[in-house]
């Protein structure tokens, strides 16, 4: 007799997968290599070109890091993948009606908005989110009307994480060492005009909780013309008061300490300052325009659960800075008809399976992985075993799912697909995108020209 339950070659397991970051081709990739079942994957992507931001948020001079797009390459490259992208779930399609079309869908939508620092003077002109200015130079869709000033001599950065680090090498590196890399036109122009020469990073605690990695930083101290400033003894009172640090912590400051003592370089052009134990308080505007920037200090406050946290001082610092940008942690966006955690800005969920934020109850068949599931943290790889968990919760629930299930009554997505008149980018017409924009770039010694909207891209396939 013909085996036709779900997950036999008769009626493949019908997997929907959200998003097309870094968890959405782990999940994939994952769903491929398990040998229990059959399985078919539609990975959905609201943009034009797929990736996530590990094309537009991975720095444009870190293109080692871009090239694990290559392992996604490989999962698309399955015979049971499709790619659906440009269709926005929750626009196009709604998050029930994928419901009906797959027998469990994988939420892998990442964190796609910032959290903002709640002070006056936010809103004024050239204070920055960190999510949009990086996605601007990084040519995302969304961004490419957003407008920077960097034609000011001194610029903030709020947060001391990876982030902060890429924003503070992309202002001082100097915009000819990104030119052949494959940040867009518009940015490089803004960059070439740029007027920064102090960039000074602001972190509520101090060296030993920061959270970048030592080599983010090494890579901006090892730019000749930038001097990075240190208070080695600072960094040095910090490490023997925290003797319970992790290697890695430890060496970052031993690291610092060493940094803090080379002698300076007389002929830096560029210079990064570190405002440990400060606090946003105030961006003072002249004409609408970021003018200030006032900084409360800090000291640390241990709790019960050993948590230090900082408690303002009241004595005030004041920076006059042009440019603020805000990198304080990425934020998910909730999906119409899915549960959402306000608090937390994610996905709620136990293990990768979505869960209701208040009851705690299972939705059955919807699952959750990456930046959505479990916050903006960790590196790319993370990503990889997140998938992997929330796959093996995925295929544990295979059994329970009945042939019977409306996945395999309602009409092919694609038909639904046409009815709304959407235009797909499937994954021959990314393959030509992807040749034409290596071909654009290559024409200008780049590393690729980014097509940066639907309509550029469906003009480049041709109308
Ligand atoms: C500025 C920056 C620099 C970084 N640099 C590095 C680095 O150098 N090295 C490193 O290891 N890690 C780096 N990271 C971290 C890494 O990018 C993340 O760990 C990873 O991208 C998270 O993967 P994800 O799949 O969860 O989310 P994302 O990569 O954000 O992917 C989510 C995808 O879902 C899509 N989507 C969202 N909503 C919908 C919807 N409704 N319908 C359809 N599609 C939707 C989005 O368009 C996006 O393509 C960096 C992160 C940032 C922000």
């Amino acid at each position: 007799m013909t085996d036709t339950s779900v997950g036999s070659s008769q009626r493949p397991l019908r997997v929907a997968v959200v998003g097309s970051g870094p968890a959405g081709f782990y999940a994939a990739g994952a769903l491929f290599k398990q040998k229990d079942y059959e399985v078919t994957v539609d990975l959905f992507e609201r943009l034009p070109c797929p990736y996530g931001l590990v094309r537009y948020g991975v720095a444009p001079d870190h293109q080692k890091i871009k090239g694990v797009t290559r392992v996604f390459d490989k999962t698309a490259s399955h015979p049971n993948f499709r790619l659906f992208a440009n269709v926005h779930i929750g626009r196009d399609i709604t998050a029930d009606e994928l419901r009906e079309h797959y027998d469990q869908v994988v939420l892998t939508v990442g964190c796609e908005t910032d959290r903002r620092m709640a002070i006056p003077g936010e809103n004024g002109d050239g204070c920055y989110a960190a999510t949009s200015f990086v996605a601007w130079y990084n040519g995302h869709p969304d961004y490419q009307n957003y407008s920077v000033n960097l034609e000011v001599p001194r610029a903030a950065i709020i947060g001391v994480g990876d982030v902060s680090m890429d924003i503070t090498r992309m202002l001082v590196k100097g915009a000819e060492a990104l030119a052949t890399t494959d940040i867009t036109e518009q940015a490089l122009t803004t960059l070439r005009r740029s007027q920064i020469r102090d960039v000074y990073i602001v972190a509520r605690r101090g060296w030993a909780q920061s959270a970048f990695a030592q080599k983010e930083l090494s890579d901006i101290a090892a730019l000749p013309h930038v001097q990075v400033h240190v208070d080695a003894e600072q960094v040095s009172r910090d490490l023997e008061a925290h003797p319970d640090l992790s290697s890695i912590a430890k060496r970052k400051l031993e690291y610092l300490v060493d940094l803090g003592k080379q002698a300076p370089r007389r002929d830096a052009t560029h210079h990064v300052h570190f405002r440990f134990l400060r606090s946003p308080k105030e961006l003072t505007l002249r004409d609408g325009k970021v003018d200030a920037l006032d900084l409360e200090e800090n000291t640390l406050v241990r709790s019960d659960d050993g948590w230090l946290s900082a408690q303002g001082t009241g004595n005030i610092e004041s920076l006059a800075v042009g440019a603020v940008f805000r990198a304080v942690g990425y934020r998910g966006v909730p999906l119409p008809g899915l549960p959402f955690d306000q608090r937390r800005g994610l996905i709620p969920n136990d293990s990768g399976r979505v869960v209701d934020a208040e009851t705690g109850e299972r939705v059955p068949g919807v699952y959750a992985s990456g930046w959505i599931k479990r916050g903006p943290s960790g590196v790319i790889g993370t990503n990889k075993t997140d998938s992997v968990e929330t796959v093996s919760k995925m295929l544990e629930d295979v059994p329970t799912l009945t042939v019977s299930s409306s996945a395999n009554e309602s009409p092919s997505i694609d038909e639904l697909i046409k009815t709304r008149n959407i235009q797909v980018i499937d994954l021959p017409r990314w393959q030509t995108l992807d040749t034409i924009e290596r071909e654009r770039g290559s024409s200008k010694n780049k590393v690729r020209e980014k097509l940066t909207s639907a309509e550029a891209a469906w003009q480049a396939l041709g109308g």
